[in-house]
């Protein structure tokens, strides 16, 4: 920091955030989406924007504020801007070019920029899956294509992020599109395939790249020098004083358990009803519940639970030994806070790009992520998640 800046480093934590405010507000206000693209232009443009936010995720938002107002070319240049500043996904983030291609009637290209991404990840499922979604209701018969290509690789491959059934609602919709009767032959080989379905070993999701602003000399606008970064009040501090252990040890430790996926189908046979709601075996539902109360607890506690995941034997193992009744809300938060103390823990929240911490194989913002936190105004069901 020395007298030649314009502004001082905290003016400019100021400005940023008064700029990304108004864009996220604009960007969920319908009918304003020239105005948002204008309003994450103009975050982009501050030159403190590179030491303040994640390049890849703030080229992202421009990218599909340019998209939601029609401006192609830009929307192409701005995903292209993220993917340079590290953003990865599954589908590679030039699947959303070829979609924005599609949106702009630019079929030849989107349709060479497909089959180059189909030969970059052949076993891709994900890019099928978004190839026919952009195809749907613009050429039925590609979009046919493209959904029985990804089945076939989701069978091959072992459908290690069992996409299948979303794959096959989407053909129903496009048979039903073309007014053809259902592959009969088809639906049963994937339903032989789910029969004996298990899970294969998981596929490396691409994560982000880190962003490094350290690589940069210190910024001439504020005089933010990277290599002695301020500090910043990462949380919210505790909104009353943390309760003790002994009382509620499943928030005072601040890690929250949950089963995944198999180990929750055998709960809620075990113990229907066991998070307070009707065991309906619907997985992806009860972890936005684990996840809206992870929010709470992280506006309560003023840092952030872990999630720690439970396996049944574990479970019935520790209850036993600490005689709970396993299905029990303290079983799981003790066995929780043991499993954080051994380092046994998933750390939440993950980046807004990277996969899901419910193993659901989306990224977490398009998963639990948008969840909102429980309110501290609704039922309690239940002891803990
Ligand atoms: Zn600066
Ligand atoms: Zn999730």
């Amino acid at each position: 920091m020395t007298d030649t800046n314009p502004i001082r480093f905290e003016q400019s934590s100021r400005e940023i955030e008064r700029l990304y405010d108004r864009a996220t507000t604009l960007a969920r206000q319908p009918g304003s989406a020239d105005r948002a693209a204008d309003a994450w232009q103009a975050v982009v443009d501050h030159p403190c924007a590179w030491h303040h936010l994640d390049q890849a995720d703030l080229y992202d938002e421009l990218h599909q504020a340019l998209r939601g107002a029609g401006r192609w070319d830009d929307a192409i240049a701005a995903r292209r801007a993220s993917i340079d500043a590290g953003y990865r996904s599954r589908p590679d983030p030039e699947a959303d070019i070829a979609e924005i291609l599609i949106d702009a009637s630019r079929h030849n290209e989107a349709a060479a920029l497909y089959e180059e991404l189909r030969q970059r990840d052949p076993d891709d499922v994900w890019l099928y899956n978004s190839a026919a979604y952009a195809y749907t209701d613009v050429d039925n018969d590609l979009a046919l294509q493209w959904v029985l290509d990804g089945i076939q690789v989701a069978i091959a491959t072992g459908d290690h992020d069992q996409i299948l059934p979303q794959l096959l609602d989407f053909t129903h919709t496009i048979w039903n599109n073309l007014n053809r009767q259902p592959d009969q032959h088809l639906l049963d080989r994937v339903t032989a395939f789910q029969a004996d379905w298990s899970r294969p070993p998981p596929r490396p999701w691409p994560l982000t790249d880190p962003h490094h602003p350290e690589r940069h000399p210190p910024c001439a606008h504020c005089g933010y020098h990277p290599d002695q970064p301020p500090e910043f009040p990462v949380t919210a501090p505790p909104a009353h004083p943390p309760t003790t252990p002994t009382a509620t040890p499943d928030t005072a430790r601040v890690a929250v358990a949950w089963f995944p996926h198999d180990a929750y189908l055998e709960a809620t046979k075990r113990w229907p009803n066991f998070d307070g709601y009707d065991a309906d075996g619907d997985h992806q539902a009860y972890s936005r519940r684990i996840e809206a109360n992870t929010k709470a607890l992280a506006t309560i506690h003023g840092h952030n639970p872990s999630i720690a995941p439970v396996d049944i034997t574990e479970l019935i193992d520790y209850a036993t030994e600490h005689d709970h009744d396993p299905g029990d809300g303290a079983a799981r938060a003790g066995l929780a806070a043991e499993l954080a103390r051994n380092g046994q823990a998933i750390s939440w929240p993950p980046g807004r790009n990277e996969a899901c911490w419910c193993r659901s194989g989306r990224k977490y913002k398009k998963c639990c992520g948008p969840t909102p936190p429980r309110s501290f105004d609704d039922p309690q069901p239940g002891t803990s998640g």
